[in-house]
């Protein structure tokens, strides 16, 4: 395992729901804070575990040529290496945890430098285990795995390392690769300095004569206006700032790409997606079923379209008029309405989902409102394994607050479910699986508040619920869906030997946004200078990664619907894939619990979802 992705295990959702604004709240009262002290006692015991761990690292090295000698030894080997990332693991949680509660304290800095230190000592000092591992080859190992009982954790793990390797290359090659990768970062780097630092992003003056910057999150916050005039003028002030910086844009994103494809070809792979895929195991049917599915079912993203344009009362629907909300409804969910109202939403989940997790909502787990100094955003961390999870939140008491708080408890539930059930060299879990879980929750929390509004007759707290599934479905899925395809795209022209130029990727990515918003059909008219967006979306650099957004809601809806038909059958299928955590390849995973996300059927759930929806919104209008 890689100090990177120890790092990333410190936060399962890491870029997860973002806060669009901080504000009120200040003086929290002390329960509505995590207890750090759960994982050590005090900041000088974290210290001196650290030290502990980086000490013992030198009975690891010891192992070095002897993994073949007897599956004892490999497991006795194996134990150690496993427990010494587990170990790290929780330090680098409490770390990263006690960092975020004050970004401002240069300590929390410091102790994550520290931790980062001892990973990477970790990471040079086991660097010979898996290349000595694929020497002694798949029959050796095997055997192993059959005679020693204690090599059972394991097996997965060394299953997954011989699978992939005919892609590992030479002691010597793989030593050029890692001595690369470093300068094999600059394009993702200055695309990140580029679009954070250095453009002199505008400002405009909105109708009500306030002056805003329009930088990454002021677009965020102005996009949806309830003005129209002020809402064309967010666009246009943002992206021509896009058009302008077009061809150094491409070069970062070209430069990215090329890195992708050079590292395909090097490790033998006939194409990026092939590789990105391959990691987790992952059929490329699951992609391009995805993105062939929602080309079909464009139709039903144009009606819900339509619809936006009759509730917002305007004719020539353009793509500034996304954002505004359809319903406007000042909910307020205090924390623990929020507890009240998530534990009665995921009842179809069983009792004994409900009260582990009613037990686990009384815990100190969880850091709740905004305060100064406090990082921004919300997110599950779940890799703690002999502790809890820790979830981070900014809670703002609206509606969206307790969607994200439902969201994070889907993630730690399954954290909880699979380190329960399974050794820690089997309980964590891909990305591909983790946002089902999340989902689920999500969805139930929605049908639970739909049908509560219906029953107390209230319409216009139904039709917002309702607008907001809505809003969901065309942001997670078919929006996650474009993005794929244009990301395919832009690998595809590179591996077939074309360019790309600013002027390139902004005609590539005009057609795919007209097309997913049916611009020629008349529906929502895409103007020439929003289709610079490419250059806003960081996801483009992340390899193949945001597909998974819509695969697991599809997998959610599929979930939710076939428990509330099967009931118990389903439940139990849906909570062992829980369970099951990273003892398998996440596709199996879902398969197994039957869902075969290479089908088509999964997606097209996704699209009746969003048709039922569509009806039900007509019929109140
Ligand atoms: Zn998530």
């Amino acid at each position: 395992m890689s100090v990177s992705n120890l790092s990333n295990r410190a936060s399962t959702c890491f870029f997860d729901k973002d806060a669009e604004s901080q504000g009120g709240q200040s003086g929290a009262a002390s329960d509505q804070r995590w207890d750090l002290s759960d994982l050590y006692a005090s900041a000088d015991a974290w210290n001196e575990a650290r030290l502990a761990a980086a000490a013992g690292l030198g009975a690891l090295a010891d192992y070095e040529g002897r993994l073949g000698e007897s599956g004892a030894v490999l497991a006795d080997f194996l134990t150690a290496y496993f427990d010494a990332q587990k170990v790290i693991s929780q330090l680098y949680t409490y770390a990263s945890l006690a960092a975020d509660q004050d970004l401002r304290e240069s300590t929390g800095l410091e102790r994550q430098s520290l931790i980062q230190g001892t990973a990477s000592q970790f990471g040079q000092t086991v660097s010979f285990v898996e290349p000595e591992l694929i020497a002694l080859g798949a029959v050796c190992l095997r055997s192993f795995v059959d005679d020693e009982v204690r090599l059972a954790p394991y097996d997965h793990y060394l299953s997954d390392l011989i699978r992939q390797q005919k892609h590992v290359l030479t002691d010597a090659e793989e030593k050029i690769l890692a001595a690369a990768s470093e300068s094999m970062a600059t394009a993702n780097a200055a695309y990140r300095v580029l679009s954070n630092a250095d453009i002199d992003w505008p400002r405009i003056e909105l109708s009500t004569g306030e002056t805003v910057l329009l930088d990454a999150s002021g677009y965020g916050n102005y996009r949806q206006l309830d003005s129209r005039e002020d809402r064309e003028r967010v666009f246009r002030a943002f992206f021509e700032k896009h058009h302008q910086y077009r061809n150094t844009f491409a070069t970062t994103l070209q430069g990215q790409v090329k890195n992708h494809i050079f590292s395909s070809r090097v490790r033998g792979y006939d194409s990026c997606l092939e590789r990105a895929l391959d990691g987790e195991n992952i059929p490329a049917g699951v992609y391009r079923t995805l993105v062939q599915v929602v080309n079909d079912s464009l139709p039903t993203l144009h009606r819900y379209f339509r619809l936006r344009g009759r509730m917002l009362g305007i004719e020539d629907l353009r793509y500034f008029d996304i954002y505004p909300e359809l319903v406007d409804r000042d909910l307020v969910y205090k924390i623990d309405q929020c507890k009240a109202i998530t534990l009665d939403a995921v009842r179809p989940l069983g009792n004994e989902y409900v009260s582990s997790m009613a037990d686990a909502l009384d815990k100190p787990w969880m850091d709740v409102y905004p305060r100064e100094g406090k990082r921004s955003g919300a997110y599950m961390a779940g890799s703690a394994y002999d502790v809890h999870p820790y979830l981070m939140l900014n809670h703002h008491d609206d509606y969206n607050s307790l969607s994200t708080f439902a969201h994070e408890w889907g993630h730690a539930m399954h954290s909880l479910l699979s380190n329960e059930a399974q050794p820690f060299a089997k309980a964590s879990y891909a990305t591909f699986v983790a946002e089902v879980a999340s989902i689920v929750n999500e969805t139930l929390l929605s049908d639970r508040l739909i049908a509560n509004a219906e029953a107390a007759g209230d319409d216009e707290t139904r039709l917002f619920f309702l607008t907001e599934a809505l809003e969901g479905m065309r942001g997670t899925f078919f929006r996650q869906t474009m993005f794929g395809e244009f990301e395919l795209n832009i690998h595809e022209e590179v591996e077939q030997g074309g360019a790309l130029s600013g002027d390139k990727l902004t005609q590539m990515y005009g057609d795919i946004l007209r097309r997913y918003h049916g611009h020629d059909e008349g529906v929502l008219t895409i103007d020439d200078v929003v289709c610079t967006e490419w250059g806003y979306i960081p996801h483009f650099y992340m390899n193949f990664y945001v597909y998974q957004y819509a695969t697991s809601m599809a997998a959610a809806f599929a979930v939710v619907e076939r428990i509330r038909r099967e009931g118990d059958v389903a439940r139990q299928a849906y909570l062992a894939a829980l369970s099951a955590g990273g003892s398998a390849h996440p596709y199996e995973i879902l398969k197994e619990a039957g869902l075969d996300m290479a089908d088509a059927s999964v997606y097209q759930a996704v699209v009746n979802r969003m048709d039922e929806v569509l009806d039900q919104v007509g019929a109140l209008l």
